[in-house]
This record gives C-alpha cells, structure tokens and sequence, in this order.
C-alpha cells in the first residue's frame, strides 16, 4: 500500500460520502435537476444576508484591512468584538484570549480536541452524532466513544453515567443537533453539569465538555441553552457556515469559559494547535465576522421547509419528531435495514443518508437545505417507498 496503513479506513469512508455527492451530480445530469430529490447533504443553500456583501465590498475597497499574518489565535480587534457579543449573551467574562478564531467548526474541534487529549484516551459523544468527529478523534489519536441517548435523542443521563472510565477526557455534545435536530434543555444540561463534575471527582480526573455548536441560530420557536451555565470546564465551538450560510469560507472560532480548569492553557494551547494544521483562520473572513455578531440568515425559510417537510412525510406514513432547530430529519426506517431503505428511496430518485453511518441505525437522515421545490415534489417517491414495503 502506498499511503499509510492507518489511512487505509479513513480514506474509504471518505471516499463513500464523495461517492454520494457524485451519485448526486450524476443523477441530476441524467434526469435534470428538478426531478432527483438530493437531501444527502447539509450545504446551506439560503443566501448570506446582505450585510455580508455590504462589510466584504467595505473591507475590499478600505486599504487598512489587513491580508498579512496575525497573531495565531486571531485578529485580536475581532476576538474582542466576539467576547463583547457573547458577555452580552452568556453573562460569562469572556476574554479575548480565551477565543481562538479557526478554520470553521471542524477547525475549532481539531484544535480543541488536539489541545486536550493525549492519545489512547476517550471522548464520549451521545449516539447519533456527527460523522466528522470520527475523523477528528482519528487527527487526536483519541478513541471515540458512543453513549446512549433515550428514544427521542434527549441525554440518556444515567447512560452516559455508565458510559463515563477513567480513560474519559472530553464529553462531547452537539445541540442543535446533526443528525437529529433535537435541542437540548436547560434542565438536562445542568444535570449534565452535575454528573461531569462527579464524574471528575470519581476519577480524580477532570472532564472537559464540549459544546459543537454550529447550528444555534437556526431554532424554531425554542431557545438553545448556554453551556457555560451548565458546567464551568466548558469548552465552546462554533462558525458561522450555517447561521451565515459561509460553509465555503471557513470561519469559525472556540471560546473557552473562564472559570475553566487551566482556561488560559487550553486556548494557548489551541491557539498553538491551530499553527499546525492551517497557521490561522482565513484573515478577510475574520475581518468580515468581526462586524456581523447576531445577523443571521433568514431562519423562517428553514422553518418553512421544515414544516412542509414535516407535514408531507408524515401524510405520507413516516415516524419522527418535528425537530426544534438545525435542518435535518431523522426519521425511522420504516425497515430495521436503514440501509436497505435508503436504496429503496434512491429507485425514487430520492437520496438519503442511513442512520448507521452517524451511529443511529434504524433510522435516515434527510437535509432540508434544499429549495421547496425538491421538498414538494419528492413527497410522491417517499409515499411509493413506504407503499412498497407495506
Ligand atoms: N459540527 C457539526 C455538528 C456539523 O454538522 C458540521 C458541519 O456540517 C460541523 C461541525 C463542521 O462545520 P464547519 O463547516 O463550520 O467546519
């Protein structure tokens, strides 16, 4: 084998999700665009906002912006602008040095992630969850490990318990969640809390939580708790991929709760992290975040796709909760096989993702980061689906 023995899964995992994207091109070439009903993938379709032209031409045209190195962790006019936004919004005592702009959400996990483990040990993340962070515990050299969650994707509290070793470092949650759309509550999040901090007593030990938390602008009618009300030793990542439609850009940041064990290590060190894989988030895009916190996309056109999409497959017989934020269902398959039925969807013409692949079998994942149209003309080919097996 030419590449590295360790690389051999890696690279065919990847290569089965590129296989899809193809599938996806493919298909449209053949049939036309309007008629494959592609929900495979959560590429936020929904324009910028404005606003993100308007700052971008200004920064273009002003020749005071800067297109040099900065200090690693980032532009510390623009990490400030963020510490102030989120005080205001956590009541926390952020400090700028305590956030590190990165190269989106998965940057900011690399980085924090890398920060914290030494190899061999654990991170614990409740099943279903996203498939990225396979690949990041693999850049660690750390063990991914799964922990229940109850029947409606909540926290299994006395699962993660149970789930919890000596070999445990990073919890490692994601709400609004991918794959599910759950959003996690205030009550369940400081039990949460409570039970990391035992835990670290436990094993004298202590235990970082992670919050993953790109989608938590697009909610619908719920507000997403803070972490850093829940547990102090809090590490928060996010970007703005999703709630300003910039997945291409790669912007994104880590922001560490100041009452954290060793805060001000864990963002140097993150900060040093991020020199080695990419040197530093991308200069213009930090420049343009710097002056956008709190704009979003137009989360209604979410909402509006989710509740189409809700109305239709459940007309059409399929089982889910109607998810409170992100844009994704997660239905059950109406076979155990989920990856059977994903096959029986695509004679339809309909592309899904199995739940086994994000650890949640027995279910598949649909994106509605796709326009209406797909959504309304696809409700024909998913009621054929479940006819068919009836
Ligand atoms: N975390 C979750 C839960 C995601 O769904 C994604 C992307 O889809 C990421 C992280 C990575 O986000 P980014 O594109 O900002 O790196």
């Amino acid at each position: 084998m030419p590449i590295a023995d360790k690389m051999v899964k890696m690279v065919e995992s990847a290569s089965m999700i590129r296989k899809m994207f193809e599938e996806g091109a493919r298909l449209r070439e053949k049939l036309g665009p309007d008629n494959v009903f592609d929900f495979s993938l959560g590429n936020p379709d929904v324009p910028p906002p404005p606003a993100v032209k308007q700052v971008l031409l200004e920064l273009i045209n002003n020749e005071n912006t800067s297109h040099g190195y900065m200090s690693n962790p980032g532009y510390p006019h623009v990490r400030k602008a963020l510490a102030d936004y989120l005080n205001k919004e956590f009541k926390v005592g952020l400090t700028q040095d305590l956030i590190v702009m990165t190269v989106g959400a998965a940057g900011a996990l690399n980085d924090t992630l890398r920060a914290l483990l030494n190899p061999g040990e654990d991170i614990l993340v409740p099943a279903p969850y996203f498939v990225g962070y396979n690949q990041y515990a693999f850049v660690a050299g750390a063990n991914l490990k799964t922990a229940p969650t109850l029947p409606d994707f909540h926290l299994d509290l006395e699962g993660i318990k149970a789930s919890i070793t000596k070999n445990t470092r990073v919890m490692l949650i994601n709400s609004p969640n991918n794959p599910t759309g759950v959003v996690y509550t205030k009550e369940e999040l400081g039990s949460l809390g409570i039970l990391l901090e035992e835990a670290s007593q436990k094993f004298g030990k202590r235990i970082y939580l992670i919050s993953d938390e790109p989608y938590r602008k697009i909610v619908y009618g719920v507000e997403v708790p803070s972490v850093f009300d829940a547990y102090p030793h809090t590490i928060m990542l996010t970007s703005y991929s999703k709630e300003l439609s910039l997945a291409g850009e790669r912007i994104g940041y880590l922001a560490v709760h100041p009452k954290a064990e060793d805060a001000a290590m864990i963002a140097g060190a993150a900060g040093v992290t991020n020199t080695m894989m990419y040197v530093n988030a991308p200069a213009l895009f930090q420049q343009v975040v710097g002056q956008l916190q709190g704009v979003t996309v137009d989360i209604d056109i979410y909402k509006n796709r989710r509740d189409m999409f809700c109305e239709g497959l459940f007309a059409a017989g399929y089982e889910f909760a109607v998810p409170e934020g992100a844009f994704y269902l997660f239905p059950k398959s109406p076979i155990e096989n989920d990856i059977k039925f994903v096959g029986i969807l695509k004679e339809q013409n309909i592309l899904a993702v199995p739940g086994t692949g994000f650890g949640g079998p027995g279910h598949f994942r649909l994106s509605y980061a796709v326009p209406e149209k797909i959504i309304k003309g696809s409700f024909e080919g998913f009621k054929k689906a479940i006819d068919c097996i009836r």
